[in-house]
């Protein structure tokens, strides 16, 4: 007996639709197709193969090079009640041969294989007197030599095809552009596969690129201010950075662990799996940390140190916000990161073709740092996706970047480059411009050039910052072989000459203690952020007690919506996003208590669950009064009044048409928009949808047509 897909995402993973393309990559493969999915990171990927390795009979193998993240896939899936494991290389002989008998007598749903295991012959016949329901391949991008993460064993797995034809495949990845993915298919034989690709925007994530003065402190201001007692990265170019970068943090009273190549394998392991169990931990990592990571709640990715390629920053990036909640990608960036990059650049080995490669990677990098129009934007034309419309979730969204006609001040720049020979680096260069009659000026003389104080209308770091933008333009280059000197380009004559002119972007300081307004956190009331960190206290309990992460438990969207919605009852809870069968069995009770712990907590009018004043609404509502003039005759907001009514509608006390003079047609109109705005595991926003209605209608009565959905209750007129 096969169950529906769909009864399984409500039933055993507790959310309420698909997100796009899950349901057509699920019946796909349930019909027997094979198929290739591009998808970010985020979006849902591992339901595409988790459903239908359930629905069909047999067992869904899933090839996976992370081995040490399988456990807590493994972990993860048992909490719901799901029956996988895994074969590799750090089970003993007894363990592995458990786990085949499992395989070969059908007790189990999904098996995780690393690819190397898979090609053992022992395995390959396991497989063959196996009933299996499909193979899943993820992190298939790996199977690309252009890529930046091939491993050899994964050319082997065109054996899948020839050995089991009848067995549908699904090659699946986040990072693969045109030339990767048409390897993909080449590689293992998936020219029959039906191909579904997502975009590569992460809308939740917020870019942001400010300019470096002294990062370390910038960092501190930027966590304390947003992210304090959240989990995130820090990335460094150098080991030794990471090592004094995270003990400084953890002498400003943050929690903060160093991850690099050197350190030894034991201590790597252990850093890494506190970063998975532990809630708000930092880490400070070089690029060595990330392939692997796969924890949905990082708050935050920040770089001390420019990324080498706008692929690099996208994937390190991407590390934020796997769950789909706000997170922010800041970066400090300067002057020294460009000359820095260009250095290791010119310095490492590899032939002039290779370097030219890398030389343009980094100059689009650059680019991404210096322009002026939304970031998003840029990052996704890099990927050959347009995003029609500037993001309004990036630095230069939020803050419009002034731009100022540099003409003058770049020709003051470049001249004293060619007056001092072309052969001195930005800071002696800034003091002749400004007239600093220092020593090395004199030794050299250059009081006496004609470029000597002709720039004292701007101060030293506006220079720097003409110079920055100068070099990433590449009208200027260093010349690491004279110690970082900078030289004129060709490209810089015209504007030499007085034949073009250039505006350049001003650079403005970040302000000491500003409070930013985008709302990277959730925002609570003092009631609910109680409750907020209770129910978190509970869920790391349970966590411990499993010794698994507790994002294990529940993810943070699930908690926020405990703390939303403040159900009672165990249906109520049910239909939470994130809470199938299983994990109410195990975990509803405890959070109920927790919930229910807290009731008293609510204070009145403000978020509005007090028994007295939902009660008076109620009674305003049945004598047919509009939002509008309850709030106006109680002296209460208006949000105020829709989340009365929303908690209304999950006791079952009064139904949407009741309670709103809402037509059907706009139901329709909002339910339609919720429907394609679902996030399946991510936890829900109504942003979009409030933005996609074009602001019509309020978020109240959003979150009301939403619990009417969740409740079952859009049609019902009344309810007692
Ligand atoms: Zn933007």
């Amino acid at each position: 007996m096969t169950k529906s897909a769909l009864s399984i995402l409500n039933d055993t993973f507790g959310y309420p639709a698909f997100r796009h393309p899950q349901q057509e990559v699920v019946e796909t493969l349930i019909s027997g197709q094979d198929s290739l999915v591009l998808m970010p990171t985020g979006g849902g990927k591992s339901l595409c193969y988790q459903i239908p390795a359930i629905a069909r009979p047999g067992c869904g193998i899933v090839i996976s090079p992370l081995i040490a993240l399988m456990q807590d896939q493994v972990d993860a899936l048992a909490q719901l009640g799901v029956r996988a494991s895994y074969l590799n290389s750090t089970l003993d002989h007894n363990q592995a041969w458990q786990i085949e008998q499992q395989l070969l007598s059908g007790e189990l749903d999904l098996l995780y294989i690393a690819p190397e295991r898979l090609q053992q012959p022992r395995t390959l016949n396991l497989l063959q007197q196996s009933q299996l329901a499909l193979f899943a391949i993820d992190e298939a991008h790996c199977v690309s030599q252009w890529g930046h993460d091939f491993r050899s064993d994964y050319l082997q797995l065109s054996i899948l095809a020839e050995q089991f034809p009848q067995v549908p495949r699904i090659a699946l990845t986040a990072t693969a552009d045109q030339r990767t993915r048409q390897e993909i298919v080449e590689r293992l034989q998936l020219h029959q596969a039906r191909q579904f690709i997502v975009g590569f925007d992460r809308p939740n994530i917020q870019y942001r690129i400010t300019q470096k003065q002294n990062a370390k402190q910038q960092l501190l201001r930027f966590i304390h201010n947003e992210h304090q007692n959240d989990a995130g990265i820090v990335y460094c170019l150098s080991r030794k950075k990471t090592e004094e970068v995270a003990t400084w943090l953890c002498q400003q009273g943050m929690n903060a662990l160093p991850y690099h190549a050197g350190l030894n394998a034991q201590v790597r392991a252990e850093h890494q799996s506190r970063f998975l169990r532990e809630d708000g931990l930092i880490i400070v990592a070089t690029i060595a940390f990330g392939m692997g990571i796969d924890k949905p709640d990082v708050r935050f990715v920040a770089h001390l140190d420019l990324p080498k390629s706008v692929e690099a920053y996208y994937q390190e990036t991407g590390r934020a916000g796997r769950d789909g909640q706000p997170a922010t990608a800041w970066m400090a960036y300067g002057f020294q990161d460009v000359v820095k990059l260009k250095q290791m650049l010119e310095t490492s080995n590899g032939n002039e073709h290779h370097k030219r490669i890398e030389r343009q990677k980094l100059d689009a990098m650059l680019g991404l740092c210096e322009i002026t129009s939304c970031r998003r934007q840029t990052l996704l034309r890099y990927f050959a996706e347009e995003l029609p419309e500037p993001c309004g979730n990036c630095d230069t969204c939020l803050t419009p970047v002034e731009t100022w006609d540099a003409t003058e001040a770049t020709r003051k720049a470049l001249s004293c480059v060619f007056r001092t020979g072309q052969r001195f680096g930005v800071n002696h260069l800034i003091d002749v411009l400004l007239g600093k009659d220092n020593a090395k000026v004199k030794q050299f003389r250059h009081e006496q050039t004609s470029t000597f104080g002709i720039g004292t209308e701007l101060d030293i770091n506006q220079w720097r910052s003409v110079y920055r933008q100068l070099v990433a333009r590449g009208f200027i280059h260093v010349d690491m072989d004279a110690f970082g000197a900078l030289k004129l380009s060709e490209s810089c004559r015209p504007i030499l000459r007085g034949e073009e002119t250039i505006t350049l972007r001003r650079d403005v300081l970040e302000k000491r203690s500003s409070e930013r307004k985008s709302g990277n956190k959730y925002k609570l009331q003092q009631a609910d952020e109680k409750l907020w960190q209770a129910l978190r206290a509970c869920r790391k309990q349970l966590a411990d007690d499993q010794g698994v992460p507790p994002y294990v438990i529940f993810h943070d969207a699930t908690l926020m919506e405990m703390v939303n919605y403040r159900p009672e009852t165990e249906t109520a809870m049910l239909h939470l996003s994130g809470i199938g069968q299983s994990k109410l069995e195990r975990y509803g009770q405890e959070f109920l208590e927790v919930i229910r712990a807290h009731s008293n907590d609510v204070s009145p009018d403000t978020t509005g669950n007090d028994s007295a004043t939902l009660e008076e609404t109620l009674s305003l509502l049945l004598a047919r009064m509009t939002v509008e003039q309850i709030a106006l005759q109680r002296g209460i907001s208006e949000d105020t009044v829709y989340r009365h009514i929303a908690t209304l509608m999950q006791d079952r006390r009064i139904a949407l048409r009741q309670a709103l003079d809402i037509s059907q047609d706009d139901i329709n109109v909002i339910q339609d928009q919720l429907l394609a705005q679902e996030t399946g595991e991510e936890g829900f926003r109504f942003k979009p949808v409030f933005e996609a209605l074009d602001g019509l209608y309020p978020y109240g009565l959003l979150r009301c047509v939403r619990v009417a959905m969740l409740t079952n209750t859009v049609e019902d007129v009344a309810v007692l």
